[in-house]
């Protein structure tokens, strides 16, 4: 389903997805919804990311779900 023109972006929503995740497109974003559909794990992803260190940070954010708490 995804279609990211950044590359990279596109790369990791068609991962996100493999693994389970909701995608859902808007006008200007995607919305991301993790596999436990809890709502602290979900965010937008901009169709226009403002910098390249966009995805880095995305991916961060991603690789840290269900480790901040204990
Ligand atoms: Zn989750």
């Amino acid at each position: 389903m995804p279609r990211h023109q950044n590359k990279d972006i596109e790369a990791l929503l068609q991962r996100l997805e493999a693994n389970g995740w909701r995608l859902t497109k808007k006008s200007k974003y995607f919305r991301i919804y993790c596999p436990c559909l809890d709502w602290q794990y979900q965010r937008s992803v901009h169709l226009t990311p403002s910098s390249s260190s966009y995805v880095t940070n995305l991916t961060k954010w991603i690789a840290r779900l269900h480790r901040e708490t204990t």
